[in-house]
C-alpha cells in the first residue's frame, strides 16, 4: 500500500463520517480507529474474525471491500495484499480519477514494421529453421545481446542475467529496444515495474495448447517477462503489463515492429515477438 492508496482510504473514511483528520497518506492511530469503526459498520460483508487482524490487515480488508462496492474484483476480503488486491487498488484509483477503468479497447498498437519482420507463417523463410526440443538439429544462429539493465530470473529472483539470447537477424533491433527502455525508465523504475523480470527467450517448443505449431520462442525471436503478473489467459483487466505505466514500454517495442500478443489480442501479456500476426 503506497501513500496514494492510503489517501484513497482516508477520503472514503471521511465520506463515511469516520475520519476528519488530514488526508496525508499515512496510516496513523486516527486512520486505524476510523477503519475499525467502518469495518464494524460493514457487519456480515466482511469476515467475522477481522477484529483479530493487525491494523494493517484491517486497512487492506477495508480497501478490498471498497473496491467490491465499486464492482472491482479484489478477490477474497482477507486483508492480504496480493496481485489481485494490487490490481483492484490500481483500478479503483483509475476509476476515482477518471470515472472509468481503462480497458483493452482503449489500446491501439502501432502498425510500424521498419525491420520488415515476417508474418508468423513466413518465419522459416525469413529466419531459417527453428530449434528442436531434442537438440537433434542445430539451433538458429543466436547472439547474446547485453542488456543495459540486469534481468532477474522469474523462477529465482536472486539470480541475475545481463543478456538476452537473440536470433542474429533481430539482435540489433533488440539492443536498440533495451537501450531505449533503459533511457526512458531508468533502472529504479524498470525494477518497480518488473520489466527486468525475465521469464523466457530462446526455447524450442510447441505453442502452448498446440500439437503442431512451433512457438516463436523456437526461433529465438520472442521474449516473456514477468509471467506471474501476466498469466497466459489473463486479459487487460488483470495483466500488469496492460496498465498505463507500460504504454511507453510497448511503444518502444512496437516502434521496431515487435508484436505484443497482449496489445493485439488481449492475452499472453508477458510475450513479445519479432513476427507479425494478421
Ligand atoms: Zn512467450
Amino acid at each position: 500500500m503506497n501513500r496514494d492508496t492510503i489517501r484513497i482510504i482516508q477520503r472514503r473514511l471521511a465520506e463515511l463520517g469516520h475520519y476528519s483528520d488530514e488526508i496525508d497518506g499515512i496510516r496513523g492511530d486516527k486512520t486505524h480507529a476510523a477503519v475499525h469503526l467502518a469495518m464494524t459498520g460493514l457487519g456480515a460483508d466482511v469476515p467475522a474474525d477481522w477484529p483479530e487482524w493487525s491494523e494493517k490487515r484491517q486497512t487492506i480488508g477495508f480497501l478490498q471491500h471498497y473496491c467490491w462496492s465499486k464492482e472491482i474484483d479484489a478477490g477474497r476480503i482477507d486483508g492480504w495484499w496480493g496481485p489481485q488486491t494490487e490490481f483492484a487498488a490500481w483500478a479503483l484509483a483509475q476509476l476515482l480519477e477518471t470515472g472509468a477503468v481503462p480497458t483493452f479497447r482503449d489500446i491501439t498498437p502501432s502498425e510500424a514494421n521498419p525491420n520488415g519482420w515476417p508474418d508468423e507463417g513466413g518465419v522459416t523463410a525469413f529466419y531459417g529453421p527453428h530449434g528442436a526440443t531434442d537438440w537433434s538439429r542445430p539451433p538458429p544462429k543466436l547472439v547474446k545481446v547485453t542488456s543495459p539493465y540486469p534481468f532477474k530470473i522469474a523462477w529465482n529472483l536472486a539470480q541475475k542475467r545481463s543478456f538476452l539470447w537473440a536470433h542474429e537477424r533481430t539482435a540489433d533491433s533488440l539492443a536498440r529496444v533495451l537501450k531505449e527502455i533503459f533511457r526512458h525508465y531508468g533502472e529504479a523504475e524498470i525494477d518497480r515495474l518488473s520489466i527486468n523480470v525475465f521469464s523466457g527467450d530462446y526455447n524450442p517448443r510447441k505453442k502452448r495448447g498446440s500439437a503442431h505449431q512451433w512457438s516463436m520462442h523456437s526461433w529465438g525471436i520472442a521474449y516473456d517477462f514477468d509471467d506471474q503478473n501476466n498469466k497466459l489467459r489473463w486479459g487487460a483487466d488483470r495483466a500488469r503489463f496492460a496498465r498505463p505505466d507500460y504504454e511507453a514500454f510497448w511503444n518502444i517495442w512496437e516502434a521496431e515492429g515487435w508484436v505484443s500478443l497482449g496489445r493485439t489480442e488481449n492475452r499472453d501479456w508477458m510475450h513479445v515477438q519479432a513476427a507479425r500476426r494478421h
